[in-house]
């Protein structure tokens, strides 16, 4: 499922500065999809939509070891699931 980050989310993988966030989001936002780390970015608002891989991972999900890469840093979206999301409180690695 596609994941949608904030600035804050972008700082903290590493892939933003926060001298970058001060200034045009939008230049930001163009560098990173030149880099195929976001798809879209929603402007007005600081919201950001990660890429996927051509079979819909997350760019960061290991497609060896299906573990994410940047588990330390992930993005809040990832922590708070699966509290917060189309299916609150559904798991699907919990299902059957
Ligand atoms: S936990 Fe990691 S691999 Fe999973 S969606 Fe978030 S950033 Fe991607």
């Amino acid at each position: 499922m596609p994941v949608e980050v904030r600035l804050s989310d972008l700082i903290r993988l590493g892939v933003a500065t926060a001298d970058e966030a001060e200034g045009s989001v939008k230049k930001l936002a163009k560098r990173l999809t030149k880099e195929g780390i976001i798809v879209s970015y929603r402007q007005g608002t600081e919201f950001f939509m990660l890429s996927q891989k051509a079979n819909r991972d997350c760019i960061f999900m290991n497609s060896d070891t299906r573990l994410c890469t940047v588990y330390e840093k992930r993005p809040d979206t990832c922590r708070q699931f699966p509290a917060i999301g189309p299916r609150p409180g559904y798991c699907p690695g919990y299902s059957k």
